[in-house]
Order: structure tokens, then C-alpha cells, then sequence
């Protein structure tokens, strides 16, 4: 059903803006010295922090601030001594803002047309979740007002920031969150766009050709985890939606079509509700414990909480009968928002809803004593049923109650995070306007005519004169010139051209962008595939170790195997190189059986001895290597003559 549709999505009204967050590859961190490479050996120091929500200078305090804070939550921080200082402790100012960040920073803004600020004034953003010892992310904006070229028209570049990445996540032990300080202070470039996007592929185009100049630059760290893609969707008559940590470039398409439809079937929702002559008011808080329907419950979740004391508390959703199992997105329905809002304005694990019941062990007749207990008409009314201890339950419905009547509206105005799978979840309010201030600690940075002069000349070649040159001396065609230029593994096309000189370029180029691509389609996994296997791979097929033809079969396998080597994948797959005197050896038998038909073609019957041996031979031997044998072998014969 997903996928197979094609929606109109001008008819829409969609609008998508990028962010992206890309790591710098610099030597030292944005405000000190501590090197900028992540640390898995155990931490040296362990700070525990609780963080109070900050007052903006207006006196506002941020709704999602306070409630993380009003969760009771608290910080552990583990500082490891090669990546961490008293600036990532908060117990030291921060440093003169990192010039070589800058630099990079505004070759980039010159890259994407944007206009380069006279005077960089670094701000605190405020940030809730304890990603920051300090309790804000210190950014700077470094240009503003470019664009970028897209084939469905140009798409504008509303800012180019320069700012610290947030400490790394290990883990949540009930109320502690454990963060490791080596990334806090990693230079991120933010790059955003106006909300000039209305199709999922062309934010998927944008967003491959935004990280493709961040990575001519040859500046900027490699692999996953260091570029972060958040996105902003809005369709007609709708909010504009905040989608967080979109990991994989892959994925943009998904998430931008499937957040859109979510967008459409809440429209719909309001639409239907509108029908059935309902109002938000008919919504209260009357919940209700009804914990005694599930005396004897055979249901595993509400019998292991009654045993604990909890209660099963009940919410009427009046009306809302076949709405709250509607479909929003692929397994995800309107009672996932609802239990999404109830886990996270009240920590609770799930909910039921009328709408999938009876199931998970609870009986028709239970089901009917719920509606008779709840004074509901079961032809008209939903009711959504929370098991866990009393308050957190009741907290729960409250939250579902409140969902339930922004349904009214259509589309709430939230921040929500990108599964795996490409749907999303909702993950807070969003923040409010009164988020940022001045950082006093740092004085402003004026930019130069000479800094901007350093970094015109350190501009990279335009794709074009890519493209020229990849023609030109790689002797690429042009349709697979292209390909390379688009893909996002370009900067490694050009690292393998450079490094294995004896492979022919079309051959890389082929690798990377047409049997990558076919792979995908196959289904294979090819995200998880590193530019350091492709590496592997050519060195294995330089050192003779591995055919061409087998590339197919290696790469697949490595896709489903990413943590081992190409080399696993040789032995594994049972690849044993043939050595050059076993084909020789072998050539020469055909021909000599073949004697006379040889004589009597000539050269002309290289395509039928061809077939003969790499009949044997394919995926074992590279193809060019028989035909050059063979083409040898029988100028000999002939010859001989
Ligand atoms: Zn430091």
C-alpha cells in the first residue's frame, strides 16, 4: 500500500526544509584543545549533574526545560583525559573559537552562494536533555541567504552556523542519563534550508548534494554518526513538523513521505470528527479504575501490575470509535500518538484501546463490562485503558485526553524522531522562540577581507569541472561521469582513482555507482556497506586475490556481515583465486583441441574459445585477464604456421 501510491505533492502543499549537522574533520575542539577523536577506553572522571531549566532573558522558561526537569531526571557525565578538559566540565570558560572550524566554515558558505556575516557573535542555545554540561549548545551564525541547484528548481540556504556537537549518549539507568563528553565540542557545520522542498525526492537530492560539497572540501569527518539530517514537513492546512537525528541520507525520502502522509490522515481525522458532530469539549479528564473487569484477566501486562498494586485506569474517547485504529503510517495508528504522548508526559509503558481489542488476552465479555462500566455506546465510543500505578496511569489518560482533543485541530506543532524504519514518534513540544542568548564568554570575531581571500582560494573545483575532468582523464562516459557526481560516494571514487592506478577508473566507477545501485534494488542492506570495505575490495582484486565477477557476491555479503572484512567475505564465500598458469595451462588445452578450427577462423575464433574457458572460470578469473591469454595463445598458433 506505502510506496506503490503516487501522490500529487503539489496538490499537497508539501514543504520541507532541511538541517543538516556535519561533523568538521578539525584538530582541535570549537572552544579548547582536546582532539576531536571519539574515545571508547573507560572514562578517567565521573560528573553527576541535575540541570535546572534556565530563565531566557525575558523570563520564560522553556514548557519541555521544565518538565525534564520536573521528571526528577539527573547527568552523569564520563570524562575520558584525551578528549576532555575543564571547558567540557563547565568549570572553565571556553577558548577563542576555533579558526580553523571557521575557515571551513565559510569555504563551505562560499560554496553555497551565502553571504559570509561581518562579525561572528557565538549565542547559547538552550538545550533540555542534558546533552551540555553548561545546559545550552553554543552556536554562531557564519552566513546566511545562499542556494544550492536542483532540478526541481533552486533551493535556498537560510543559514550556515558554526556549532559544538553535544556530548555522546551511552545509556539511561532509570533516572540517570549517561553522557561521554569526548564528542561535546566536536565543530558541527548547520546548514538549513528555506522550505523550498516539495517532494520526498528532491529532499533526498538536496540533502546527497549538500553533504556531496561538504565532502569536496575534503574538511569534514567520514562515517556514520558524523552527518545528522533533522527535518521540518508541513502540508497544506497543516503545522510545520520538526523531525529529528534522520541518520542515513537513504532514508530522507521515506521519512519526508511517510510524515507527510501521517500529516494527510490527521487531516482527515479532523475532517471525520467534524462529520460525526463532535467538539473538543466533549473530551474531560473523567478517568476511571476499572480494575476489577481484570480481576482474572488473562492478560500477561495488566495482571503482572495488578499484582505490583497498580491499577487499570479508563479514559472515554466519546466518539471516537474506528479512529483511534486508524492508520497513520505503516504500523504506527492514531493510538500510537496517544500512547506515545502518554509515555512521555507520564513514563508509562503502553496502553489498550478499544479499537484493537478484544487481543492480548482480553476477553470479548471483559471488553463488554468495560463499556457498560463506562457508561460507553460501543457502536459510537472509543475507551483507551492504561495499566501501571495509579497516579502515572491517571497522568497518562490526562495526556491522552489532551492528544485526543488536539485531533480537533489536525496536526499538532511537535518535535518527533525518525525510526529506524522511516516513520516517526513523536519526541517533545516543540521548544519555544525564547531559546537563545548571547554568549558573553566569548568575544565577537570580525571576518576579514583576508581570512574570506584564504578561503575563495581553497574553494574545491565545481561539480562541472569535475565532471569535465572525470571525462577527460578518467575516460568515464558520460552518463557514468554523472552518476559519480551525484553519488555520495564521490570523494571515495576519486580517493580509489588516485590510489589503485592500475584498476581502470570506469571499473571503480562502476563498482560504486551502478552495482551499488542494482544491489539496492536487490534489497540488499548497501547503507551499511563503508567506504573502507570498497577500499578492501580493490586492494583484494589488485593483490589478485579477487575477480570482478565476484564483487557482486562480496559486497552482498558484507552488506549482512558489515563488522568484517572483505578478506571474511573471500573465505567465507569460498572465492580461491586461480593462478595465472592454471588458465594458461587451460587455454592452451582448448586451443590444441580446438586446432583446426582455430586455423581455419582464425583470430575470429576468440569468441568461441572465450566461452569455452570462462565457462569454467567466470567469477574466479577477471574476464580481461582470459581474454588476453587467449588472444595471445592463438596469435601464437597461428603464427606458427
Ligand atoms: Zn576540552
Amino acid at each position: 500500500m506505502y510506496g506503490m501510491q503516487v501522490y500529487d505533492w503539489k496538490k499537497i502543499g508539501l514543504r520541507v526544509g532541511l538541517e543538516l549537522h556535519q561533523q568538521l574533520d578539525t584538530k582541535h575542539k570549537l572552544f579548547c584543545n582536546c582532539s576531536t577523536v571519539l574515545v571508547n577506553e573507560p572514562e578517567s572522571r565521573v560528573l553527576i549533574r541535575r540541570l535546572r531549566p534556565t530563565l531566557s532573558e525575558l523570563g520564560e522558561v522553556d514548557v519541555a526545560a521544565l518538565f525534564e526537569w520536573k521528571r526528577g531526571r539527573y547527568y552523569v557525565y564520563e570524562a575520558v583525559e584525551q578528549a576532555c578538559c575543564l571547558v567540557e566540565a563547565d568549570e572553565e570558560p571556553p577558548h577563542m573559537l576555533n579558526m580553523e572550524a571557521l575557515l571551513t566554515a565559510i569555504i563551505i558558505s562560499l560554496m553555497l552562494n551565502a553571504r559570509v556575516v561581518d562579525e561572528v557573535h557565538v549565542m547559547r542555545k538552550i538545550v533540555i536533555d542534558g546533552s551540555n554540561t553548561t545546559g545550552f549548545q553554543r552556536t554562531a551564525i557564519v552566513a546566511m541567504g545562499g542556494w544550492i541547484e536542483d532540478e526541481e528548481g533552486r533551493v535556498g540556504i537560510q543559514t550556515i552556523c558554526l556549532e559544538e556537537d553535544a556530548a555522546r549518549k551511552i545509556e539511561e539507568r532509570g533516572k540517570a542519563v549517561v553522557y561521554r563528553l569526548d564528542r561535546l565540542g566536536i565543530p558541527l557545520i548547520e546548514i538549513a534550508t528555506t522550505p523550498d522542498i516539495h517532494t520526498p525526492e528532491q529532499a533526498e537530492r538536496v540533502a546527497y548534494k549538500i553533504g556531496q560539497y561538504l565532502r569536496m572540501t575534503g574538511r569534514v569527518k567520514r562515517g556514520l554518526g558524523t552527518i545528522r539530517q533533522d527535518l521540518n514537513v508541513s502540508i497544506k492546512g497543516g503545522e510545520k513538523v520538526e523531525i529529528k537525528g534522520v541518520q542515513k541520507l537513504e532514508l530522507i525520502s521515506k521519512v519526508v513521505e511517510y510524515e507527510a502522509l501521517r500529516q494527510l490522515r490527521l487531516l482527515e481525522i479532523r475532517e471525520e470528527l467534524k462529520k460525526r458532530g463532535l467538539s473538543k469539549d466533549m473530551i474531560n479528564y473523567d478517568i476511571i479504575d476499572v480494575s476489577e473487569i481484570f480481576a482474572n484477566t488473562k492478560c500477561k501486562v495488566i495482571r503482572k501490575v495488578l499484582k505490583k498494586g497498580g491499577k487499570v485506569m479508563a479514559l472515554k474517547l466519546p466518539g471516537f470509535k474506528g479512529i483511534v485504529g486508524k492508520e497513520l503510517q505503516p504500523g504506527r495508528r492514531f493510538g500510537t500518538e496517544l500512547a506515545d504522548y502518554a509515555r512521555f508526559w507520564a513514563d508509562v509503558k503502553g496502553l489498550f484501546h478499544t479499537d484493537e481489542l478484544p487481543a492480548y488476552g482480553i476477553s470479548e465479555a471483559e471488553v463488554n463490562r468495560l463499556y457498560e462500566k463506562m457508561g460507553a455506546d460501543p457502536s459510537r465510543d472509543a475507551i483507551v485503558l492504561i495499566a501501571d500505578e495509579e497516579y502515572k496511569a491517571i497522568e497518562g489518560l490526562k495526556s491522552v485526553a489532551d492528544r485526543a482533543r488536539e485531533a480537533f485541530d489536525g496536526i499538532p506543532k511537535e518535535t518527533r524522531g525518525a525510526n529506524p524504519d522511516g516513520t516517526t514518534r513523536y519526541l517533545r513540544p516543540q521548544p519555544g522562540a525564547a531559546r537563545m542568548y548571547p554568549e558573553t564568554d566569548i568575544p565577537l570575531i570580525e571576518i576579514t577581507p583576508e581570512l574570506i581571500e584564504k578561503a575563495y582560494k581553497m574553494v574545491p573545483e565545481k561539480p562541472e569541472e569535475k565532471y569535465e575532468r572525470f571525462v577527460r582523464e578518467y575516460g568515464l562516459s558520460d552518463d557514468l561521469a554523472r552518476q559519480v557526481l551525484s553519488s555520495y560516494r564521490l570523494d571515495l571514487f576519486e580517493y580509489l582513482a588516485e590510489k589503485y592506478r592500475s584498476v581502470p577508473p570506469t571499473l571503480i566507477a562502476s563498482t560504486i555507482v551502478s552495482l551499488l545501485k542494482a544491489l539496492r534494488k536487490d534489497g540488499v542492506p548497501v547503507g551499511n556497506i563503508e567506504d573502507s570495505h570498497i577500499d578492501q575490495l580493490f586492494n583484494c582484486y589488485v593483490n589478485g586475490m579477487l575477480p570482478k565477477e565476484s564483487f557482486e557476491d562480496v559486497l552482498s555479503w558484507i552488506a549482512e556481515n558489515p563488522e568484517c572484512s572483505i578478506e571474511d567475505a573471500i573465505k567465507s564465500l569460498g572465492i580461491r583465486p586461480v593462478s595465472m598458469e592454471v588458465v594458461e595451462r587451460r587455454v592452451e588445452e582448448v586451443i590444441q583441441a580446438h586446432r583446426e578450427e582455430v586455423k581455419a577462423l582464425g583470430h575470429k575464433a576468440f569468441k568461441r574459445i572465450m566461452g569455452i574457458v570462462m565457462k569454467e572460470f567466470r567469477g574466479k578469473v577477471d574476464g580481461r585477464i582470459v581474454a588476453e591469454i587467449v588472444r595471445n595463445k592463438i596469435k601464437e598458433l597461428l603464427n606458427q604456421e
